[in-house]
């Protein structure tokens, strides 16, 4: 009988999986994953098997009526059908935001998904999605152990100055504090580092996970020192649609000059900003690539003016930098925008091997390179499943 533990990651618009066996000689191996995209408009659910082979591929009618519970439904169909006697040991879910409270990994209970629920406010495009995943998982599967890994987890070990903002020190009592984002990625590409280059995991290590979130993270020893990203998801790098960081005066600035209300400065700032509102045309990043629109340009330039500002003040956290870390969906596959950032770090002591970043080896940087570079692939579903594994006892 296969034993499995099922990964969830659920968005606004889609809930991606990933399915682990669990074997107790060794690793987790991946024997399935997929996703549902489309959630509430055209949903499509597509799943793949470890060597990419198509389980499932289905365009479904009547949008309004798919919801999470839904989906998972089809999923456990899925898993049934496809392999036939699995057992599912747990579930472990992608949870975006921790609060104050939760700084690892924790098996769910109903009080502490109504306390999760409680943090939806901090992460409006993830967290209540994520709550709903978990409660769909409740009602179909009672007995199911579920676990919730948190991004702001990670870092949790920053020093208080690196969570403070220049409010009254009451906010920061009542949970106003820069929490940071990404900590699964962070902590999957740490251990990478950490496994396959030892001394360089052990010095001043900055991680830039470039998606359509993105962020930055100081890692000094393994633990997190200080990050691009805030109280909630929106601070930093300017990502897809996020804005990243802002005077705070502008958000006064549109309600009580422009009479934007909340939810149109929400939807502002979320979701028509970034690469797509100052580009004008995509937030994807090989859309803006490939155009010749000068705004096209200026989105591009932007974010890697953003990142290398970042950059600064990250080494800065730590006294230095001894590596740069590319990951994430931008980091992993995009030579230009590696090369772009490398180029305006060349003070921070940092030489691109050209041929190495074109072929996307995994040490872009020259042999002389005081400061080396690195383009490690995240895994943070891979890093929910281990949490998972550890929660349950396995
Ligand atoms: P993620 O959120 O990690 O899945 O990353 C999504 C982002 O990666 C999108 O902005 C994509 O445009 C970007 N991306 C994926 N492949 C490439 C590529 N080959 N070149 C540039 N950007 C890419």
């Amino acid at each position: 009988m296969t034993k499995a533990i099922l990964v969830l990651n659920t968005g606004s618009s889609s809930l991606k999986f990933s399915v682990f066996e669990y074997d107790t000689a060794s690793d987790l191996h991946l024997i399935a994953k997929g996703q549902v995209e489309g959630i509430g408009n055209a949903p499509h659910f597509l799943a793949k098997d470890h060597h990419g082979q198509i389980l499932a591929d289905e365009y479904w009618q009547d949008a309004a009526s798919i919801d999470h519970a839904h989906c998972l439904l089809a999923i456990a169909n899925l898993l049934r059908t496809k392999y036939l006697g699995i057992k599912l040991l747990g579930v472990g879910h992608r949870v975006v935001h921790g609060g104050m409270h939760y700084s690892a990994p924790i098996l769910l209970t109903p009080g502490i998904i109504n306390a999760l629920d409680a943090l939806s406010p901090l992460a409006p495009l993830h967290q209540p999605h994520n709550v709903a995943a978990i409660r769909a998982v409740a009602k179909a599967m009672p007995e199911m152990p579920q676990i919730a890994c948190f991004d702001t987890a990670f870092h949790r070990s920053q020093s208080e100055i690196n969570q403070l903002f220049g409010l009254p020190y009451s906010c920061f009592e009542r949970g106003i504090r820069r929490y940071g984002f990404h900590g699964l990625s962070y902590e999957y590409v740490s251990s990478v580092l950490q496994q396959q280059e030892p001394e360089v995991a052990a010095g001043k290590v900055v991680i830039a996970h470039l998606g359509n979130g993105a962020s930055m993270c100081a890692i000094q020893n393994g633990q997190s020192v200080a990050s691009s990203m805030g109280f909630t998801a929106l601070d930093g790098l300017m990502m897809g649609t996020r804005a990243g960081r802002l005077d705070a005066g502008v958000v006064l600035y549109l309600q009580q000059q422009e009479q934007l209300d909340v939810r149109q400065v929400e939807e502002l700032l979320y979701k028509r900003s970034g690469l797509l509102g100052l580009s004008g045309i995509s937030s994807d990043m090989r859309v803006l690539l490939a155009s010749q629109e000068p705004h096209a340009q200026l989105a591009i330039d932007y974010f890697v003016h953003r990142i290398s500002s970042e950059l600064g003040s990250l080494a800065a956290s730590m006294g230095g930098l001894d590596a740069l870390v590319f990951s994430a969906g931008i980091g992993e596959n995009s030579a230009i925008i590696r090369q772009k950032v490398c180029e305006q770090a060349q003070w921070l002591g940092i030489e691109l091997d050209h041929q190495a970043n074109k072929a996307g080896e995994q040490c872009i940087s020259s042999m002389n390179s005081p400061t080396s570079v690195w383009m490690i692939p995240s895994n943070e579903e891979l890093m929910i499943a281990r949490h998972t594994r550890k929660q349950l006892g396995l």
